[in-house]
């Protein structure tokens, strides 16, 4: 088998050529940006397009701790996050949870170099504008809710590890078609005697196979405590994924990724399954099928460690933990909010006020 070259991670500096501030990631575009002085540089692309790399490799060096580099990290102490901050910072607080961690912690850590990440699209500014028309159009919401949700500090920027697999995949099958039938019976009822369809299924047997690429089966490769990517917002344009370059990073808070190749590349087989089964019943044919057995058989799987970007906000109001998370490519948004008690029953004690005024008239 022919070993692959591993990715290394050549370039840390991210001085500004002219005033030597640090140059910070510009969504949206592929060039870094210094705040004080307004430089722009390009980030070079180094690659057309980024390898695949050769699972059954790296599961065996992987578990040997042979990781290809290594990175300063933050672990939250609360909800098990692993955090890393390219670029200078004075705090931080766990982007998930809003613990502080604390500088002196920092541990280095070997990871596996992601492949490729998708650069964030939207910058802070729009993600706060998306969030701020949402905080404005829900219902009852208590007035001060906007002041705690928007402070600046509670919205950061996050890459989320992923791991993505492709495979071809075979299954050999035997299972049943079931093609539906109508007969017509005579039943007696309240008006008298009355015809009706039955539905009826008629099974035959059925075997065969099916093939084809399974490509880029993403598997979240962040396991915390508490807290997941909400999975309506969990949709990327992977199309859209770049060679991996650290300089994309700066300004953002990269998460280390705390599910496993290993495990990561097991749950993958539970979704390869899934996708076998919709293919088998799909050849099957008929109305519907049963599956009474399945060989499937996965070669040539490669696989990603892939960055997708999200931005979080986590913000206290009244005690309670509340989040929101956008889509820092889409912009799609999900969160969870609070409920002003005194609007809800304001609210209520109209609408009962207007039920006696009626229903006093009506008389
Ligand atoms: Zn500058
Ligand atoms: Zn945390």
């Amino acid at each position: 088998m022919q070993e692959q070259a591993i990715p290394t991670n050549s370039e840390h500096k991210k001085a500004c050529a002219n005033c030597g501030a640090e140059l910070k990631f510009k969504p949206g575009s592929h060039q870094l940006k210094c705040e004080y002085c307004g430089y722009e540089e390009f980030i070079e692309q180094t690659k057309s397009s980024f390898e695949e790399l050769e699972l059954e490799h790296y599961i065996k060096i992987v578990g040997e701790n042979a990781y290809t580099e290594t990175i300063d990290l933050l672990h939250c102490k609360n909800c098990g996050a692993n955090q890393h901050v390219e670029e200078n910072y004075k705090s931080l607080g766990c982007v998930y949870c809003g613990e502080p961690l604390i500088k002196e912690d920092i541990e280095k850590e070997g990871w596996i170099l992601p492949g490729a990440l998708i650069p964030f699209q939207l910058d802070t500014k729009k993600a706060r504008s998306i969030f701020k028309n949402w905080v404005s159009g829900i219902w009852f919401a208590p007035n001060n809710l906007k002041r705690a949700a928007l402070a600046p500090e509670g919205l950061h920027g996050l890459y989320v590890p992923y791991w993505t697999f492709d495979a071809n995949l075979f299954a050999s099958y035997v299972g049943q078609r079931g093609d539906h039938y109508y007969e017509t019976r005579r039943v007696r009822t309240k008006n008298g005697v009355q015809t009706q369809q039955v539905q009826k299924t008629r099974w035959s047997s059925a075997s065969g196979s099916v093939k084809g690429f399974v490509d880029d089966i993403l598997i979240n490769a962040s396991q915390k405590k508490r807290r997941d990517i909400p999975s309506n917002i969990a949709f990327w344009n992977m199309k859209e994924l770049v060679a991996f370059n650290s300089k994309y990073l700066s300004g953002f808070v990269t998460e280390k990724y705390t599910v496993s190749l290993k495990e990561g590349h097991h749950r993958s087989f539970q979704e390869a399954k899934e996708i076998a089964h919709n293919w088998i019943r799909k050849d099957i044919g008929g109305d519907v099928q049963r599956i009474h057995h399945a060989d499937i058989k996965l070669t040539d799987e490669t696989f990603k460690h892939v960055l997708l970007p999200v931005y979080i906000s986590s913000y206290r109001f009244n005690g309670k933990e509340y989040h929101f998370y956008i889509n820092g490519q889409t912009g799609a948004l999900s969160g969870t909010r609070p409920y002003s008690f005194w609007k809800i029953f304001l609210l209520v004690l109209f609408i009962i006020a207007v039920i006696c005024i009626i229903s006093i008239f009506s008389k």
